[in-house]
């Protein structure tokens, strides 16, 4: 099986580990920096796009700012994201707010920001109007229920099951309703996909949101500003996988935009994306070590990080790829299951893996962890949040969170009180 490298060779690692009590969060911006430029690359031929970075995957001003240097917008879905955004200087058109059940608070902000507000209801217009009044531009989550013809995907699901989006009908009932209310510009998004792997499905729906947009300007002479593929480019989290060739995508995506552009008299029609997991993903990495080892029926290596760090393989069965720092060389000839210390069973980041012989003490690196990693971080069993470190393009570390102590855990408690 193929290997993953890891951003620093393994004597740094281990001084790293030394000066930083583990488990921690590592990010590497350069590599960063480089995957963001891929994709906008691949999306140059349209002088308008752009990717607005879907902050949940990482909410870390320090990631914020650096993409927003690369050009990225930021796609927000709560308040507090907003603020981040806000934070960083990611404000007005360059904030796209996709939120569902939102409070009107929430709202309220991403009005004041002048984010683009993508609504996910037919009633959430009435809302809207009622709340904090119609913005000047208006998009629409759009579901397409049995009208998206491929496979439903493992983490979003099949868009009929799905709680998002409008559906057909009230999508174009929506856009009637706000022309009629003046808003005066459009856009259309949708997000069928997460961690999809294969091309054409951006392609596809590509193709899907511009007959949709040649439809809305027939019937009601609706002129989208943009379409907005959403996020979802997969990433390679086995290493037997190959990464997503965005150049096909972007070439794809390329062909139907000019099958559609001029012949339906669309321009200028902007393409938009939101994508977390392919920008972050691959370049962060989570830091752990062996505590314990023991063996029952099985063969468990204990680690201090545990599923409030990553739950993606306790959440989704995901894949993350191990490495044992120091021992990379070896044989991987001993069968583990890689567990973390919650009181939950399903608390593992690898169950019958093939690794090297761990022994206590051993440094291991998770991979993929920089999207919907630390972030989807809680406090079960009163676990705190860990810290995350940024590998700077220069070499040097910085620490861009802090991790939590004791006083941050019972700081929502009154003791006082009891
Ligand atoms: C989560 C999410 C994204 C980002 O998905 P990735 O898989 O990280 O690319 C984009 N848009 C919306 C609306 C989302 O909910």
């Amino acid at each position: 099986m193929a290997e993953k490298t890891l951003p620093l060779d393994s004597s740094r690692l281990n001084e790293l580990a030394e000066e930083y009590p583990t488990p921690f969060h590592l990010y590497d911006e350069r590599a960063i920096r480089e995957t963001v430029r891929s994709l906008l690359k691949a999306f140059e031929w349209c002088p308008g796009f752009r990717e607005y970075y879907a902050v949940k995957a990482a909410p870390n001003p320090h990631l914020l700012k650096i993409l927003k240097e690369e050009g990225c917008g930021g796609d927000c879905s709560s308040f507090p994201e907003l603020l981040l955004c806000e934070k960083v200087g990611i404000t007005g058109e360059h904030i796209m707010f996709t939120s569902n059940e939102t409070p009107a608070y929430e709202y309220q902000k991403a009005r004041e920001l002048g984010a683009v507000i993508n609504l996910d209801d037919f009633t959430h217009i009435e809302f809207l109007q009622n709340t904090v009044g119609l913005p000047e531009l208006i998009c629409f989550r759009l579901n397409p229920g049995p009208l998206r013809q491929s496979e439903g995907n493992a983490i979003i699901g099949n868009p009929e099951e799905s709680k998002y989006g409008l559906n057909m009908e009230q999508l174009i009932e929506g856009y009637r309703v706000v022309k009629e209310a003046g808003v005066q510009r459009f856009g259309l998004h949708t997000m069928v996909v997460s961690n999809e792997l294969n091309s054409s499905a951006f392609v596809e729906t590509a193709r899907m949101l511009l007959s949709l947009a040649t439809r809305l300007k027939k019937e009601l002479d609706v002129q989208l500003d943009f379409v907005n593929l959403g996020g979802g480019i997969g990433i390679p989290y086995h290493p037997d996988q190959d990464p997503v060739d965005l150049v096909e995508v972007g070439q794809g995506v390329k062909q139907v935009y000019d099958e559609f552009i001029g012949r339906d008299g669309l321009e200028p029609l902007n393409i938009l994306m939101e994508n977390g997991r392919m920008v972050t993903g691959p370049h962060g990495y989570l830091v752990t070590r062996a505590v314990h080892e023991k063996h029952i029926y099985r063969d468990y290596v204990g680690v201090d990080a545990c599923m409030a760090n990553l739950m993606r393989p306790a959440m989704y069965g995901a894949y993350h790829h191990i490495t044992v720092v120091d021992k990379q060389q070896d044989p991987h000839d001993h069968v583990y299951d890689v567990v973390g210390s919650l009181c939950e069973n399903n608390d593992k980041f690898a169950i019958q893996r093939s690794l090297p012989k761990i022994d206590r003490g051993d440094l291991l690196v998770i991979h993929d962890a920089g999207a919907h990693g630390h972030s989807m971080g809680f406090q079960y069993n009163g676990k705190l949040r860990s810290a995350e470190l940024l590998l700077k393009e220069d070499g040097s570390i910085q620490q861009i969170r802090r991790a939590e102590t004791i006083d941050d855990y019972f700081a929502t408690l009154d003791f006082g009180a009891l």
